[in-house]
């Protein structure tokens, strides 16, 4: 019988021949997936997947960069920036690199 801690879905079968020929099953627990998260806020991003391009990101500016919330903060900052209602200076020094990409 299997044992317990390999019965979990977490554990997965490996069979490997050995040098004498006989095949012998291994367990190897999987890996983790790594996890992306917001790089200002460090919230956790949200349809990250596999696949094409388009699949594996949102495809929006920062898209799998930064979360729907600091991207929104990030263009409307940029947009006073470049209107020249707002200073560089005045904005956050979180957004700030952001925004200087932006304008
Ligand atoms: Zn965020």
């Amino acid at each position: 019988m299997t044992k317990r801690k390999d019965r979990s879905t977490a554990v997965r079968k490996i069979k490997r021949k050995v040098q004498s020929g006989e095949s012998r099953e291994y367990y190897r627990r999987r890996l983790k997936k790594p996890t992306v998260s917001c790089a200002i806020c460090k919230s956790q991003l949200r349809g990250i997947g596999e696949g094409a391009k388009s699949e594996r990101t949102p495809n929006r500016k920062f898209g799998g960069n930064l979360c729907h919330r600091c991207q929104a903060k990030v263009i409307v900052e940029s947009q006073r920036v470049r209107e020249k209602s707002k200073s560089i200076e005045d904005v956050q020094m979180l957004y700030r690199r952001y925004v200087q990409g932006q304008i």
